[in-house]
């Protein structure tokens, strides 16, 4: 099978590292991938925008699967038009990834068929969005309708900051993705990120992970993409797991076949694990970074194997099998990072550092440089490693660190506190 692979960052270097090892591929592409990417698939310079490109490449190179990385392709369509061009993909429908594009067609979807969530209000003007925070009080939950990159949530302690918040969306601060603001009931609890691959019908569990949100080692300073990550979620233990799948999982495929725009692809869950069990904080149609590099080095069974049966409708065929060995992933950045990271700086010693079986480098914000590897973007490496316990794995993901000689880049130190504290306690 000849596959092209869309995207360009470290969630796709660990999904193409996987979809290489499979048996049934022939040759894969990677739109527009990097210098990582580029050691397992043949890079293209295709702009993902341009689905008439995407498509003729396709037809050019006899590609019989395609399997879209992030979320601005799916939202503007891209599965809808290969699969109108008689091509397979791995991807929800433009219809079915409002999931992520609009937080509040989510809440509306919550609302109908029951699914745990924060109670909420949709505004499209920023006087009753006031009056209602006023009225809720704080803690309480800012967010822009549509895509924000991960910036358009604001979790306000105080009431001036909620009030700003409004105004910031509704000023343009997330261009056309603020023009309608959700408010949202905070909730407490411990959060965790949960996977399904679901073909429309069937939503097979694919693994849990922990992240990082916050920029500063004990999660502070500002927020990410995310600065590293851990599989699986010790919060997630099985019998959480079926309450997700029941309560939070099933409806939502139900739900989305019922109002016409059935889900095929990956279902990301972030959840609130809180007293009253599972909450959905939000839905997410795509594989999720930094969790994927995680999820990738544990998983034993074949990839593309799986993705194209989600593709097919055949997942109520399809197993998923798990190494038990955590897996923990640290991210390095550029300086700067998240408000203005530098670029250009040269990084060396990546390929001595990834030595160790253990430990696996995924490339994100990369590029060749006659030879050198230059940094090209706020997060730039992504350092992989497993082991008997989270704490193991840390200890080999620091140590492929040392070795890299990058002195214009940085990381945290304590990716992992959080299951490494429940390790030591027990
Ligand atoms: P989101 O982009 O919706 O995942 O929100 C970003 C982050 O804001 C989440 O990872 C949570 O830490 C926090 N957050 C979002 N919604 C809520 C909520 N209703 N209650 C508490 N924290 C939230």
């Amino acid at each position: 099978m000849n596959v092209l692979l869309i995207g360009s960052g470290g969630r796709e270097h660990a999904l193409a590292w996987k979809i290489a090892a499979s048996p049934v591929l022939s040759t894969l592409y990677c739109a527009p991938g990097n210098p990582g990417i580029a050691s397992v698939a043949e890079c293209v310079a295709l702009d993902p925008a341009d689905h008439e490109a995407i498509i003729a490449f396709c037809r050019q190179k006899s590609i019989e699967f395609v399997v879209v990385g992030p979320e601005a392709p799916l939202v503007a369509g891209i599965a809808d038009d290969l699969r109108a061009a008689g091509i397979s993909v791995f991807g929800p429908s433009k219809a079915a990834a409002r999931l992520e594009g609009s937080k509040g067609f989510t809440k509306d979807l919550c609302a109908q068929f029951d699914i745990p969530t924060g109670k909420y209000q949709r505004f499209t003007q920023a006087d009753a969005a006031k009056s209602y925070i006023r009225q809720e009080g704080v803690p309480i939950v800012v967010k822009a309708d549509g895509l924000a990159a991960g910036k358009g949530v604001v979790v306000a302690f105080e009431l001036p900051e909620a009030l700003d918040a409004v105004d910031a969306c509704f000023d343009g601060a997330f261009g056309g993705a603020g023009a309608e603001v959700v408010v949202e009931e905070y909730l407490e609890g411990e959060e965790a990120s949960f996977f399904c691959l679901c073909d429309g019908k069937t939503a097979l569990p694919f693994g849990t992970a922990q992240d990082h949100k916050r920029v500063g080692d004990g999660d502070t300073g500002a927020n990410t993409g995310g600065m590293g990550a851990y599989s699986p979620a010790p919060v997630m233990t099985q019998a959480i797991v079926d309450l997700t799948m029941r309560d939070l999982i099933e409806p939502t495929m139900r739900g989305m076949a019922e109002i016409g725009a059935p889900f095929s692809g990956v279902l990301f869950a972030g959840l609130m694990i809180t007293s009253h069990g599972p909450k959905l904080i939000e839905y997410n149609t795509r594989f999720g970074d930094p969790e994927t590099q995680v999820l990738m080095l544990r998983l034993k069974d074949d990839l593309l194997l799986l993705l194209k049966a989600a593709a097919d409708g055949a997942l109520d065929q399809m197993s998923v099998r798990w190494n038990n060995d955590p897996a923990l992933t640290v991210v390095m950045a550029a300086k700067g990072y998240p408000a203005a990271p530098e670029k250009g700086s040269v990084i060396r010693g990546v390929d001595a550092a990834g030595d160790d079986e253990n430990v696996e480098i995924f490339h994100a914000g990369t590029k060749d440089r006659n030879g050198d590897l230059i940094a090209n973007g706020g997060r730039v490496l992504n350092i992989t490693a497993s082991g008997k316990t989270v704490q193991d794995a840390q200890k080999a993901a620091y140590a492929a660190i040392a070795k890299i000689d990058w002195p214009e880049g940085f990381y945290r130190n304590d990716i992992g506190w959080r299951a490494i504290e429940r390790e030591k306690a027990l």
